[in-house]
């Protein structure tokens, strides 16, 4: 970890870029340069990286497996510049965006903390920068997810919001006018780890009755191999899908049952939703949005959560029937969200480049015209021949 002396020791050269960086994020996204950029998405089994358009249109794709936890941090690194090297043989690419599946700190340079890597403090950004020649911005993969919907998906339009993905926990985004709202420490929206039930489920987080033991996921998973482990008559039909192994039970396995009208999946997904619109009752009661997006595997569902959701957030809201109702709609981007946005955002930060590279290829071009002046005066100048 730097120290104070290390970081003033390194002078004011440095101090100034992290400096123009700030500023340069503050702009708005319409004033950023309308150029191809790379979005990484680090989850924990999946690295996707993708080129993608001003418009977010992504122009090509590729994917490769997350380095194991054990590996060194600098694995990690080699596989993203591999990576962006690779896209690169095929497309401009002006800037890199990440998007961590972790703690990213307020000034998105260092990764605090990622569950499913080796980062504890990781200087991301610098690292990554320095072997790409490229500006490269770190975000929480909620944050970039949030942003792609924002910009290109079901949030457009709307300057208050606050997005909700619902994987195997519960991740989270609050955006206001254009801006991520990230806290001061830069781990804001961590949603998932408010208790809704005092003494409830234990959490790996190391408190009781999270968010997301009750909305998620893994509450969905652990809810129906329970009824499937107590040989409940309602759990015959999904006990008959997976031959007898209650552990085969999967998340996707239970929204193709319900989608198929089993009652008792229908009825998990009535739970789940239900605790979601209570969740989404306490988000408007302290941030009061005008839109909420569910994304994340969770709401492929669609309606047989949305709507419970829906319901229970009319029930628990505060001063309900005396104000407006936030919508809640479901993600329209899918898993590529994050990447879009990571992408997105680091338009915002391209400009520098392309600046600084306009004025290298100038200066070359100039001494190459006055080089080639000096050795051949005669081709150097046609225009001033007799
Ligand atoms: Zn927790």
């Amino acid at each position: 970890m730097s120290t104070y002396r290390d970081l003033a020791h390194r002078g004011s050269a440095r101090a100034t870029v992290l400096k123009t960086i700030g500023t340069r994020e503050r702009r708005s996204h319409l004033t950023a340069p309308r150029v191809p950029t790379v979005g990484i998405d680090i989850g924990g089994t999946k690295v996707m990286a993708g080129v993608v358009d001003a418009d977010g249109v992504i122009l090509e794709k590729i994917r490769t497996e997350t380095p194991d936890k054990s590996k060194s941090p600098k694995v990690v690194e080699d596989t993203i510049c591999e990576l962006v090297l690779d896209l690169s043989d095929r497309h401009d690419v002006h800037a890199v965006g990440i998007g961590a599946a972790g703690w990213v700190d307020a000034d998105r340079s260092k990764v605090l903390f990622a569950p499913h890597l080796a980062w504890r403090n990781e200087p991301l950004r610098d690292a990554v920068a320095a072997r790409l020649a490229v500006p490269v911005l770190v975000d929480n993969d909620a944050n970039t997810a949030a942003w792609a919907e924002w910009r290109f998906g079901a949030g457009r339009g709307e300057d208050h919001l606050v997005m909700i993905t619902l994987g195997t926990g519960i991740g989270g985004a609050i955006l206001e006018d254009g801006h991520v709202k990230r806290g001061k420490y830069g781990v804001a929206g961590e949603f998932g780890h408010m208790q809704v039930v005092p003494g409830g489920h234990r959490c790996p987080c190391g408190n009781r009755g999270c968010w997301e033991q009750y909305s998620s996921g893994n509450a969905l998973v652990r809810e129906a191999r329970e009824l499937a482990a107590a040989d409940s008559p309602v759990a015959h039909s999904l006990i008959d899908r997976v031959g007898g192994n209650v552990g085969d039970i999967t998340g996707p396995l239970i929204t193709e049952l319900a989608r198929d009208g089993d009652a008792m999946c229908v009825e998990l997904f009535q739970d789940i939703g239900q605790w979601l619109g209570v969740g989404i009752a306490n988000l408007a009661a302290a941030l009061d949005p005008s839109c909420f997006v569910i994304g994340g595997g969770v709401s492929a569902a669609d309606d047989l959560l949305i709507g419970p959701a829906r319901d229970a957030f009319r029930r628990h809201l505060t001063g309900r029937g005396y104000r407006p109702e936030a919508r809640i709609v479901k993600a329209q981007l899918g898993p590529e969200a994050g990447m879009v946005g990571a992408a997105d955002l680091a338009r915002l930060v391209a400009r520098r480049f392309r600046r600084a590279n306009r004025r290298r290829l100038e200066r070359h071009e100039r001494y190459e015209r006055y080089a080639q002046a000096i050795l051949n005066p005669s081709t150097a100048r046609p225009t001033q021949e007799p």
